[in-house]
């Protein structure tokens, strides 16, 4: 289960993430192939908008309140425990529902592809569990399935929201210069093997450098990242770091103020 959660999830995590910032290849029409896959047949979701949105909200606006300021992750009237360790469980149930939803608006051939793409998708997962791992029923295949994609489900949410809410978060009239924002506005979590195969680096140890140069590579992240953190040391700027376990007990224990109330801006005063 392991094997197959790790497996699914490097590509629907990290394949997508990258295939969405066209990391993946110099082709346009190579990226758009890497996206699809990636992203519709293998994550279940929609590339359109998917692409779209992290794009042109959450790395254009990082943490400007009302834009990209992360509060698509937050579900103020769950519990603290419910959300962080139960509700992520869904994810694999609510992502193709949200995808749904959210091409309704875009042109008739998209929404057929999108439909088309995660339907294959889910039917290739039960298929193969059918024909090569020998399960007698559709429907013990289909709970397999949800099962594996579920794994990595409860980091995911973490990670999501531990890199960029209870930082600094900036109003759209004062946006500070990007690469205060940035640095002011994102941070890195410490290597881990699972997490770096999962979900890369431009998501765990080096996601202030993916948000600097998004279009790196991962293996071009970790590049880089001495420069920036040496340049950030010698220009006084904070370079955000914090345990895993740090994180989740800051969110476990002031959840009422980083997900429930609304988030306080920041002003750079002196420095833009
Ligand atoms: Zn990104």
């Amino acid at each position: 289960m392991l094997l197959l959660g790790t497996a699914h999830t490097v590509v629907s995590v990290k394949g997508s993430h990258l295939a969405s910032h066209s990391s993946l290849s110099q082709s346009k029409l190579w990226n758009k192939l890497w996206e699809v896959l990636f992203i519709e047949v293998c994550g279940s979701f929609t590339a359109e908008v998917g692409t779209q949105q992290h794009l042109k909200l959450h790395h254009a606006y990082t943490n400007v309140i009302g834009l990209g300021d992360s509060s698509i992750w937050k579900a103020p009237f769950f519990p603290r425990y419910i959300y962080l360790f139960i509700l992520p469980l869904a994810v694999p149930v609510i992502t193709p529902i949200v995808a749904i939803g959210l091409i309704q608006d875009l042109p008739v051939t998209i929404i057929i592809r999108t439909l088309s793409t995660i339907s294959l998708g889910m039917w290739l997962h039960c298929y193969l569990l059918i024909q090569v791992s020998g399960f007698r029923s559709l429907l013990s295949a289909f709970l397999c399935m949800l099962l594996y994609k579920a794994i990595y489900s409860i980091p995911y949410i973490h990670v999501n929201i531990f890199q960029h809410i209870g930082l600094a978060m900036f109003s759209p009239m004062k946006k500070p210069k990007r690469i205060y924002q940035m640095a002011y506005g994102v941070l890195n979590l410490p290597r881990n093997v699972l997490l770096d195969w999962s979900f890369g680096h431009s998501l765990i140890n080096c996601h202030v450098e993916h948000h600097l140069f998004p279009k790196l590579s991962d293996n071009m992240c970790l590049k880089v990242k001495p420069i920036v953190s040496e340049y950030f040391k010698q220009h006084n700027i904070p370079y955000n770091e914090d345990s895993y376990r740090s994180r989740l007990r800051l969110f476990i224990n002031k959840y009422q103020e980083l997900m429930v109330d609304a988030p306080l801006l920041t002003e750079l005063v002196g420095i833009q």
